[in-house]
């Protein structure tokens, strides 16, 4: 490697600075950044991330030149401080510390009071005329080395200092004497003779080497990995170490440690804020052992080191126009600075936070558009677990985060049962093996809704979604009966209560406090900004990027257009018909056994139907509505068990026998495969034609009311041109009935592309309509050839073995999946300029995805309405990167 290895800071003067993230880390990257401004910053030197992946490939080895390298930096650290390492007079001390480019707070490993040893000690015990304090320093040295370098579990060193302490009866480690820090001290030795096989190493310049190289395989530790996983940090090679001069503020009195805030974490409020610690070291402060003072505890003790510290945050703050979180030590009242990042906020925080700035000309709107996460803007939108809480909660199983929010009721094992129990003024949660169709009334009374199998867009996780309800979904750990349901062999209760997290996908045992969404005009300036952007930024073919939601209901219809939706981009019909009142005569026409009853069982849907649009085209006043003709398999709308068979055949008149044997005709291997979609409107006419009659009356009825209706009618499972041409004569000329010469109706037709082929032979299919919705979760089901509705099984193990990155029912599978996005869309516009082009998958909602669509030449995207605000940021925020590139 003929790349430099190690950046010195120190002096004033440091070889990185803050552009260096990726080479650096973030944290070697700001204290460079810091040192170069003049901040009091313990010199020290960062070795990179590339070393790191180096390690990595050499076998877990260092490169060739790396020590050497390392010891002219040391060199010059000695210089810079006039001290030296392993000297037995005055040594010098150094702690190692990890550092990634970007931010994962206590994942990895760190190792302090390096450079100690029987010798050593000694000489800072002199020097420092501290005895007390050069042992306790020692002590949390070979504790820290003994388990992050040598693997040593922590608790053997608990157990000892603990039985001393209970020896000397003191209840804190502060209260032991120095003959007892001395005694721990050996106790300790004897832990790491015990467990290592060797003695604690006294060579210093061992105890570095080892050092570093656990900071680096901390890199892939489990916690670390995980964290990365979760948090979607891909393309990272390594983590940087940085070697840095200790400063201890566990001195005495005249020192102390602490963390402070340049504004509210949690509110966003600019207030400086923070904990101090006196005579303390970092470690004591996270570890919680002891409860720190607020700031103005060191305003009052030490007012000039508390002026020295706000005047150091604003500048820290002016430097990096961003809200910091500091770390600081003063060390025999000289103020040091240890750490500057951005601080990690809430989703409030986050969005006071950049509108304030922006209004206090610190950035521009296009910088606090990208500053808010999707992630923090979610959480504006729904309940959260209260961070607290969950600390003090036991999580019994995981699955996925299928739909956000968290949510706290009874156990009810079917829907019939929520219904009942709500009535009786109950709050429930949902739990089942899977949902149905039919469970739609329970799962709409519900708080929330947990089930043991299914994926992201499996229907329990697509109709919470639609519905704003928390969701839960695969979570394998649990097997639902009727009466009880089991998490490893622990069995819970019908009634008993649990709490889930759809953010998080986790369930948890007994009620867990919220934090209750709340909306700000901070809120609106900010997506009024963001709006702005997404609609008047160019792109190659077009410029206006809509955000429609996927709506059902006029109620949703009506909660989405609140949230800034721009119309809908997906209606499912079949949602209309699950309801009580309804589902009976949806059977009856299923049931026919000929074409007149049909039409005649029809006949009576066809109002129901009708009244539904008129609801959704009034809440949608102006606005583009995509309704989408019926796409389910019909045997979805039939009983399954045998007590309501029983009372379908009784309603219907049929005999058991008869009904079971219907049952069993409409039954399919492959129901997602099968007889659904435009294969039903081309087998069954007279269902489309109902539906579009319902469409064009309800239509002009709006019209008739003032109202302008703007129905976009929406063919589904087209995979042959054929299958489109038949369908849409059969729409045109219902349309062609129904509408009246003098009445104008802005409708169009279009089509889903949700089959691959349909994306392969777009340029026959785009003649035929208006608009294409593209239909990722059939679209990735078919294209991987994955079942929707029950991919978890294997899923899950798929993403923990690293065969796939992430669920691609969630975040769109760009590689393959977008491969036949981008010629559907190139072939359909090649033919129709002016086609209108969409995405109603559940990906529509997804950040990633939406930037690819963005990237598209997409005209819309449409997702569940409480996701539409994050879509609208999502949008935006590509609107200013690709401006930025551009
Ligand atoms: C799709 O397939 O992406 C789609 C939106 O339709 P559904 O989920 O109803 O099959
Ligand atoms: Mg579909």
């Amino acid at each position: 490697m003929s790349r430099k290895q190690v950046y010195f800071f120190g002096n004033a003067k440091a070889e990185g600075s803050a552009e260096d993230k990726t080479l650096l880390g973030g944290k070697g990257a700001n204290l460079a950044e810091m040192t170069n401004l003049g901040i009091p910053v313990p010199p020290g030197f960062t070795i990179t991330t590339e070393v790191c992946a180096q390690y990595y490939r050499n076998n877990h080895n260092f490169p060739e030149s790396l020590q050497d390298e390392i010891l002219q930096h040391l060199r010059e650290l000695e210089r810079v401080q006039g001290k030296h390492f392993g000297d037995v007079n005055d040594p010098l001390l150094v702690s190692v510390r990890s550092g990634a480019a970007v931010s994962m707070p206590g994942m990895m490993d760190t190792v302090l009071n390096l450079g100690l040893n029987d010798e050593t000690v000694v000489g800072l015990a002199k020097k420092s005329g501290n005895e007390r304090f050069a042992w306790d320093a020692y002590r949390r040295f070979i504790n820290m080395f003994g388990n992050v370098v040598l693997g040593i579990s922590h608790h053997h060193f608990e157990k000892e200092i603990g039985r001393i302490k209970k020896e000397k009866k003191a209840s804190l480690d502060s209260e032991l004497d120095i003959t007892s820090v001395k005694m721990v001290v050996e106790a300790y030795k004897q832990v790491v003779l015990a467990h290592h096989g060797e003695g604690f190493p006294q060579d210093v310049y061992h105890q570095l080497w080892a050092s570093v190289q656990a900071v680096f395989r901390s890199w892939n530790n489990d916690r670390a990995i995980r964290y990365r996983r979760i948090n979607s940090i891909i393309g990272l090679e390594g983590t940087a170490v940085n070697v840095q001069s200790m400063v201890f503020g566990n001195y005495g009195l005249r020192s102390g440690t602490g963390v402070c805030f340049s504004r509210d974490a949690s509110t966003g409020e600019k207030v400086f804020y923070g904990e101090y610690l006196q005579n303390a070291q970092g470690e004591d402060v996270v570890a919680g052992i002891r409860t720190p003072q607020p700031l103005s505890f060191l305003q009052k003790d030490r007012p000039h080191i508390y002026e020295e510290l706000v005047t150091i945050k604003d500048r820290l703050e002016a430097h990096y126009r961003d809200m910091q979180d500091i770390e600081f030590t003063m060390e025999e009242e000289k103020l040091y600075i240890l750490q500057t990042r951005n601080a990690k906020r809430t989703g409030i925080a986050a969005v006071k936070i950049a509108v304030d700035m922006v209004q206090e000309n610190l950035i521009d709107k296009k910088a606090a558009i990208i500053r808010v996460s999707g992630e923090q803007l979610q959480q504006l939108f729904h309940p959260m677990i209260d961070p607290e809480a969950r600390k003090k909660s036991i999580v019994l199983a995981k699955g996925l985060n299928a739909s956000p929010g968290a949510a706290s009721g009874k156990m009810v094992f079917s829907a019939e049962e929520a219904e009942k129990s709500v009535e009786n003024g109950n709050k429930v949660i949902l739990v089942r093996n899977e949902t149905s169709p039919e469970d739609i009334g329970g799962m709409n009374v519900a708080e929330g809704i947990l089930t043991a199998t299914g994926g992201m867009t499996s229907h329990a996780a697509v109709v919470a979604r639609g519905m704003g309800r928390p969701c839960v979904v695969g979570c394998r750990d649990m097997h639902v009966y009727e009466q009880y349901m089991e998490i490893k062999g622990k069995k819970f209760q019908r009634g008993e209560i649990i709490t889930i997290d759809g953010n998080m996908g986790e369930v948890f045992a007994g009620e867990v406090a919220f934090i209750e969404p709340s909306v700000s005009n901070e809120l609106h300036t900010f997506l009024n900004w963001a709006d702005e952007f997404r609609l008047n930024t160019k792109r190659k073919e077009r410029t206006e990027f809509r955000v429609r939601t996927n709506a059902d209901t006029p109620q949703q219809a009506q909660m989405a257009r609140e949230m800034g939706a721009e119309g809908i981009g997906l209606c499912r019909t079949e949602h209309m018909f699950f309801e009580d009142t309804r589902i009976m005569k949806f059977r009856r026409m299923i049931l026919a056994n000929n074409k007149q009853d049909r039409e005649q069982a029809l006949s009576l849907l066809l109002p129901l139907q009708q009244s539904d649009f008129e609801g959704i085209f009034s809440a949608m006043d102006g606005l583009p509505v995509t309704i989408r003709l019926l796409d389910p398999p019909l045997h979805e709308f039939l009983p399954r068990e045998d007590a309501r068979i029983r009372e379908l055949a009784e309603k219907t008149g049929m005999t058991e026998l008869q009904l079971r044997v219907k049952i069993q005709e409409l039954s399919e291997q492959n129901p997602m495969l099968g007889h659904r979609g435009c294969r039903l409107g081309i087998t069954y006419p007279e269902i489309y034609q109902m539906q579009v009659r319902a469409i064009v009356r309800a239509s002009i009825a709006v019209y008739k009311q003032g109202k302008r209706a703007i129905p976009e009618i929406m063919i589904p499972l087209i995979g042959a041109w054929q299958e489109l041409r038949q369908t849409k004569e059969l729409v045109e000329s219902v349309i062609k009935e129904e509408l009246p010469s003098d009445i104008s109706i802005p409708y169009s037709i279009g089509t889903m592309i949700e089959i691959p082929r349909a994306a392969l032979t777009a340029e026959k299919i785009a003649p035929y309509v208006d608009f294409f919705s593209f239909g990722t979760n059939d679209l990735t089901q078919m294209t991987f050839g994955f079942s929707r509705d029950d991919v978890n099984t294997f899923l899950p193990f798929y993403i923990t073995e690293g065969i796939l990155d992430e669920d691609p029912f969630q975040t769109l599978d760009v590689e393959g999946v977008g491969q036949l996005v981008e010629i559907g869309v190139r072939k359909g516009r090649s033919v129709n300029k002016k086609l209108k082009i969409g995405i109603c998958g559940e990906h529509g909602g997804d950040i990633r995805s939406i930037a690819f669509c963005y990237e598209q030449n997409f005209d819309y995207v449409s997702c569940s309405p409480l996701r539409v605000p994050t879509a609208r940021l999502a949008a935006a925020q590509q609107a200013v990167l690709d401006d930025a590139n551009t």
